[in-house]
């Protein structure tokens, strides 16, 4: 027999539809980035529309963190900003831009500092600039007491020294866009730490990496936090390296925003659900819950409204 489409039937599904949206928070995109100056509006109305109904966009500079604020003005509620200079700009400190710096931390809107950390990988500023200005952002977290954004590459034993000369003082952490091991994973959980993943996970071709971490299901709900960093990080799905069963956990909503929006040169927070739906699969958790953990820990951690 024929199946027809009842007015009725289809108001049910409609509604559906409404409620297949996710709720979720990208905790770090760069919408400073030029790349959006010109429809930025669109950019964020279309990630509302994905189910992205928070965004915190980084500041990786004083100027930047000071365009990051004031985007929050523009988008209250929706846009919160963080507040560092990134390990490659560490070469750029001075004293004077520092305390302007202090003082945009200072606004309830800027809800994290950094992006800070160290950067051993491409070593754009000097090893010993980096960690200067690194231990800056602890001790104005410190200070606020609010969480590091904090960003590591190729530096876990340094950046671990520093953090257990801080003990007991430290602030809560996250380590945004992690691409380690399982071991520094592990490492970082066991001191309390948050891991943010982005779409990295298609690139993650190693056996140690990401994808283990998910797979073995070491990341505790609760300590799990999604981001884009657009308009870095664009999440293949295409990859070939990516399992079916991976890839058949994409609904064709998430694809849809993804595929029509999103490309290598421009990703955007819109992508995020792809992500989630990526990161669930890799656990063998619904996409759903996956959403709500990762939302609660980042309303709970960076204190938004
Ligand atoms: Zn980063």
């Amino acid at each position: 027999m024929a199946t027809q489409s009842t007015p009725e039937l289809s108001k049910a599904s409609n509604m559906e539809k409404c409620y297949e949206n996710y709720i979720l928070i990208d905790i770090g995109a760069n919408l400073t980035n030029k790349k959006y100056s010109r429809d930025l509006d669109t950019v964020v109305q279309r990630a509302k529309d994905s189910g992205v109904q928070k965004i915190m966009v980084t500041g990786t500079s004083v100027k930047g963190s000071k365009e990051a604020l004031r985007l929050t003005r523009i988008y209250p509620g929706t846009l919160y900003s963080t507040a560092g200079i990134h390990p490659h700009d560490a070469k750029s400190y001075d004293d004077d831009s520092w305390l302007e710096l202090c003082k945009i931390a200072e606004n309830p809107e800027c809800v994290a500092i950094g992006e800070c950390g160290l950067d051993f990988n491409r070593n754009f500023s000097d090893p010993e600039d980096q960690k200067t200005v690194f231990e800056k952002h602890i001790k104005l977290a410190i200070q606020h007491n609010k969480p590091l954004f904090v960003h590591e590459r190729d530096a876990f034993d340094e950046l671990m020294e520093i953090f257990n000369r801080y003990g007991n003082e430290l602030p809560q952490v996250v380590i945004h866009c992690f691409t380690g091991t399982v071991e520094h994973a592990l490492a970082y959980l066991n001191k309390g730490f948050y891991i943010g993943l982005t779409g990295y996970l298609c690139k993650d071709k190693s056996d140690t990496g990401v994808r283990k971490l998910l797979v073995d299901n070491l990341i505790p709900l609760d300590r799990l936090l999604v981001e884009t960093d657009a308009p870095f990080m664009y999440p293949n799905t295409r990859a070939s390296k990516l399992p079916i069963h991976v890839k058949d956990g994409l609904t064709e909503r998430s694809t849809t925003f993804l595929h029509r929006y999103c490309t290598f040169q421009r990703n955007e927070p819109c992508s995020l659900p792809a992500i989630v739906e990526m990161v669930a699969a890799f656990m063998n958790k619904k996409p759903e819950e996956v959403a709500l953990s990762t939302s609660f820990n980042a309303m709970k951690l960076f204190g938004l409204s």
